[in-house]
C-alpha cells in the first residue's frame, strides 16, 4: 500500500484533529503517503484533495474542529455521485480510505466499499452515539465543556436560589446528559431513551426544597424537548421560575481533552494497520479498554445503548 486519503464527515468533534495527525504520521511511520479530502464526501466527489505530510498535522493535537473541514452531502446516496468519488481516489492513486464521524458517514463508507474499495471508519462525534464502541472521539472533550458550564449556573443558581434547566446536545442519545447529570449533581436528567415523568421531578424538587436545599439543576437532552419548554411544564406545576440555559455549539469546540487525544491517537493508528492488512468495511472502537474491530454495518443496524446503570445511580444519588 502505498498511498491512503482521509476526511472527516458529519458533525464535527473535537480530536477530529488528533485523529488526521495519527493517521497521517503513522502512515508516514511505514512509508505511506497520505491524501487529506476537505468538506468530507462533497469534496471526495469534487475532488478537493490535498498532500498531508508530516508538517502538514504539525501543531494540530490540541485543536478543536477539524482542519480538513467537515461537510453534510446527501447527494452521496446517489450511486453515481459514489462512482464519481471513486473514480476521483482511484486517479489519485489512493488505494484505501478512513472515514471518521458518526453511523451516517459509515453508511457513506459502506458505499463504496461495495463498489470494492478499502474503507476504515474512525467514530467521531460528541454524541457517544456510534454501536459497537463504548467510546467516540469527542464525547469526553462535550462532556468536560458541559460539566464546567454547569458548575457555573450552579453557582448563580445557589446565589439566587432558583432552579435551572440546562439543555444539552444529544437528539436520540443520552450519554451527555447522563454522564454530565452525574458529574455535575444534577437533580433530574432527562434523556431521550427513558420516559419522563413531571410529577415525579416535582416530587423530587420539593422534596429537595423541603429539606433546605437552595437551588436544582434539571438537564434535558435536546432530543427529549426543548429546555424552555420542560422549564414552563415544571413553573405550571410549582409556580416558581425556572431558569433556562441552553448550552448549544458551544458543547462542539474546544481543545480535545488528554483523554480524547489518546482516543484519537490510537485510532487514528489503528485504522492505518487495519488498511495495510487488507481489511476493509470495518470499524474501530474501544471495548473495556482494548482498541477493536467489528463490522461498520453493525454500527447503523444496531441501536445505539446508553448505559442504563448509571440513570439508575444518578437517581440514587440524587434523592
Ligand atoms: P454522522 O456521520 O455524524 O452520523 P450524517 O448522518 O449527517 O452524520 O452523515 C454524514 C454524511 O454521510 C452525509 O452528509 C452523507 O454525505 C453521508 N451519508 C449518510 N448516510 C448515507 C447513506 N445512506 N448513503 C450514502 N451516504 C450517506
Amino acid at each position: 500500500m502505498k498511498k491512503i486519503a482521509v476526511l472527516t464527515s458529519g458533525g464535527d468533534a473535537p480530536g477530529m484533529n488528533a485523529a488526521v495527525r495519527a493517521v497521517v504520521r503513522k502512515a508516514a511511520y511505514h512509508g505511506i503517503e497520505v491524501v487529506g479530502v476537505k468538506y468530507g464526501y462533497e469534496g471526495l466527489t469534487n475532488g478537493q484533495f490535498e498532500e498531508l505530510d508530516l508538517g502538514s498535522v504539525g501543531s494540530l493535537i490540541q485543536r478543536g474542529g477539524t482542519f480538513l473541514n467537515s461537510a453534510r452531502f446527501p447527494e452521496f446516496k446517489e450511486d453515481a455521485v459514489q462512482q464519481k468519488a471513486l473514480d476521483n481516489l482511484q486517479a489519485a492513486g489512493i488505494e484505501g480510505l478512513v472515514v471518521i464521524g458518526g453511523d451516517g458517514s459509515y453508511r457513506g463508507a459502506m458505499t463504496l466499499v461495495a463498489k470494492g474499495f478499502p474503507v476504515v471508519g474512525i467514530p467521531g462525534t460528541i454524541d457517544n452515539d456510534v454501536p459497537g464502541t463504548e467510546y467516540t472521539i469527542g464525547f469526553d472533550t462535550a462532556l468536560n465543556t458541559v460539566v464546567e458550564a454547569i458548575d457555573k449556573i450552579r453557582d448563580t443558581a445557589t446565589s439566587h436560589e432558583n432552579s435551572f434547566v440546562v439543555e444539552v446536545m444529544g437528539r436520540d442519545a443520552g450519554d451527555l446528559a447522563l454522564w454530565a447529570g452525574l458529574a455535575a449533581g444534577a437533580e433530574t436528567v432527562l434523556i431521550p431513551e427513558e420516559a419522563y415523568d413531571l410529577d415525579d421531578i416535582v416530587e423530587r424538587l420539593e422534596r429537595g426544597a423541603a429539606r433546605g436545599k437552595k437551588h436544582s439543576i434539571i438537564i434535558v437532552a435536546e432530543g427529549v424537548m426543548p429546555g424552555h419548554k420542560i422549564a414552563e411544564l415544571l413553573e405550571a406545576k410549582t409556580g416558581k421560575k425556572t431558569r433556562v440555559s441552553v448550552l448549544g455549539h458551544m458543547q462542539r469546540g474546544g481543545s480535545p481533552t488528554a483523554r480524547d487525544r489518546v482516543l484519537a491517537s490510537q485510532f487514528g493508528a489503528y485504522a492505518v494497520e487495519l488498511l495495510m492488512e487488507g481489511k476493509a468495511g470495518r470499524a474501530v472502537g474501544v471495548r473495556n479498554h482494548q482498541v477493536i474491530d467489528y463490522d461498520m454495518p453493525e454500527a447503523f443496524q444496531k441501536n445505539h445503548e446508553a448505559d442504563m446503570s448509571l440513570y439508575t445511580l444518578m437517581k440514587e444519588l440524587s434523592i
